[in-house]
């Protein structure tokens, strides 16, 4: 289980953090002090990483990271800070933190350091979850077949689904489009290459942030699509 402890005292950032790791499939410990972040992380050896926010009534971020440092040195920390400044300013007493991350930050950019860490804590020693394919933007999912990008669904048919999934599957790596047909539609398709042009187009649309300068599906002139640079 990829457990997480989120020490934040403002509820609202707190439940937005939440609600983005659930969805990218970790399991949450909430505290709104130090002191009941520390408590918690005694409790359950099974957190690996923390996500701690710097102002707090009570001791501050850093001290509590640096009770946590004491405890478990296998654990990733990641401190929520208001401005950047904030870290600069105590690199000198450095607590031990493995990343920072300032506010306001997007749930794709919180999800993806958080995966660096988890695997760097060791987190993902048990066999990778087989069912979710992470790219930031995009979380797909291949238990419910959804896709998010920054952690809204991106509704898609079920054609769209399965060239994402092959995409996903295989980052940077050029499709030919009968790659794409023999694999999406079947082999027994007898349909036209054209119906892929098509379907790329859509979906373009859908996950893209400009559909006239793709970044994610790209185009290989005279041969097919490929994700990713
Ligand atoms: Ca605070």
């Amino acid at each position: 289980m990829k457990k997480i402890l989120v020490l934040e005292d403002e509820e609202n950032i707190r439940s937005f953090v939440v609600i983005n790791l659930r969805r990218a499939g970790y399991e949450t410990i909430e505290a709104e002090t130090g002191e009941d972040a520390l408590a918690a992380l005694k409790a359950d050896p099974e957190i690996k990483v923390a996500l701690l926010d710097i102002m707090l009534p009570g001791i501050d971020g850093f001290e509590v990271c640096r009770r946590m440092r004491a405890m478990d040195n296998r654990l990733g920390v990641i401190m929520l800070t208001a401005r950047a400044q904030e870290m600069d300013k105590v690199t000198g007493l450095m607590t031990g933190a493995d990343d920072y991350v300032t506010k306001p930050f997007s749930p794709a950019e919180l999800t993806a350091r958080v995966d660096a860490l988890f695997r760097r804590a060791g987190g993902d020693t048990e066999a990778p979850a087989a069912d979710e394919i992470s790219a930031p933007p995009f979380l797909l999912n291949t238990r419910n077949r959804t896709l998010e990008k920054n952690g809204q669904r991106v509704k898609l048919t079920q054609v769209e689904y399965s060239i994402v999934k092959l995409f996903m599957e295989n980052p940077g790596k050029a499709l030919s489009r009968e790659e794409i047909l023999d694999t999406v539609w079947g082999k027994d398709y007898f349909g036209e290459l054209k119906i892929v042009d098509v379907n790329i187009r859509r979906l373009r649309i859908k996950i893209e942030d400009n559909a006239q300068k793709p970044v994610y599906i790209n185009t290989v002139w005279g041969y097919g699509y490929k994700w990713g640079g």
